[in-house]
């Protein structure tokens, strides 16, 4: 009888949605206690937008957001994308790109136009000894209170500019955070990105300020995941990206958002179809049920 309504238990699972990797994956979802969702793409929709372009002193904007562009076409991050959006919509033309690299929660470089540019989080261009100066320092703290993305343009050793980005918490978000609060679990944000960023997402979807993680590199999310199990929580992770994916896989529990990268599905044992976050406590419901019918 037991292979049997594990059997029932995956083939309802398909029908809400729910990809389970075998019927074991129900006996670890049941006893889940704490969730620790991604928050871009997982707990925000992903798709940001260009919201500012801040040139610094001396510099164009315009060849600010056209060299941004140029370099982020390589790129498949939801921040590349809006950047490249927003220079097709301005009317920018790209120029090629020799020796482009992308380093995974940081940014990407290249040489454009003989330029040796690098994009990315202001840490990136620490690590390039490149000094942002005053106006681009206040560019950043202006994007961050407003609870945005700012990256950070710089070429040839000088920082030219600050772009923001900002992305919208997906609308049933924040309902599926509370149906796993009444399921008894606890939800953390976990992201890369900076701290007033997840901040506001996590009030905006009822996530305790204390179980924000920001400014993870994404070989330290699976650190958030280990330091929970340590404290003995049998912990379900969330996500959707290439750096999610040893987090995914490190976890008790690993659930992909069916809309994100082919890693980060390869990494989890349960696959929600839709990228509908919903679907999260409806998993864990259905495993709860099944395996107290076999017992
Ligand atoms: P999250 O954990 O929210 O999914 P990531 O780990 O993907 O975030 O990225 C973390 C940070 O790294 C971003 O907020 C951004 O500052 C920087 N970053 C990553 N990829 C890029 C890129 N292609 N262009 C510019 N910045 C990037
Ligand atoms: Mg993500």
């Amino acid at each position: 009888a037991t292979p049997t309504a594990l059997m029932v238990g995956t083939g309802r699972g398909a029908q809400l949605g729910i990809l389970i990797k075998g019927p074991e994956v129900l006996e670890s979802t049941r006893r889940v206690d704490t969730v620790i969702l991604d928050k871009t793409g997982t707990v925000t929709t992903g798709r940001m937008t260009l919201r500012d372009v801040v040139a610094a002193p001396g510099e164009d904007r315009d060849e600010v957001l056209g060299v941004a562009a140029s370099i982020e076409h390589g790129s498949e991050h939801p921040i590349a994308r809006a950047i490249v959006d927003a220079g097709d919509a301005a009317g920018l033309d790209r120029s090629p790109v020799e020796g482009f690299t992308s380093t995974d929660g940081l940014g990407v470089h290249g040489v454009v136009d003989g330029r040796a540019v690098v994009v990315g989080r202001p840490q990136l261009l620490a690590d390039w000894s490149i000094e942002l100066g005053p106006e681009l320092e206040s560019a950043l703290s202006g994007a961050r209170s407003t609870g945005a993305t700012p990256v950070v343009i710089g070429w040839d050793g000088q920082a030219r500019g600050v772009l923001t980005v900002a992305d919208t918490v997906k609308p049933t978000s924040a309902e599926a955070i509370s149906r796993l609060r009444d399921l008894g679990l606890t939800p953390h944000l976990v992201t890369g990105d900076n701290a007033q960023a997840a901040r506001a997402v996590a009030a905006e979807v009822g996530i305790h300020p204390e179980h924000v993680v920001a400014d993870v590199l994404p070989a330290d999310k699976v650190e958030v995941v280990r330091r929970l199990q340590r404290e003995g929580r049998v912990v379900a992770m969330v996500g959707d990206g290439v750096n999610d994916a040893a987090a995914l896989a490190a976890a008790d529990l690993g659930m992909a958002m069916g809309t994100g990268t082919d890693v980060a599905i390869e990494a989890s044992d349960l696959t929600l179809v839709r990228g509908d976050l919903r679907v999260a406590p409806d998993a864990i419901r259905l495993a709860r049920r099944t395996l107290s019918t076999i017992k």
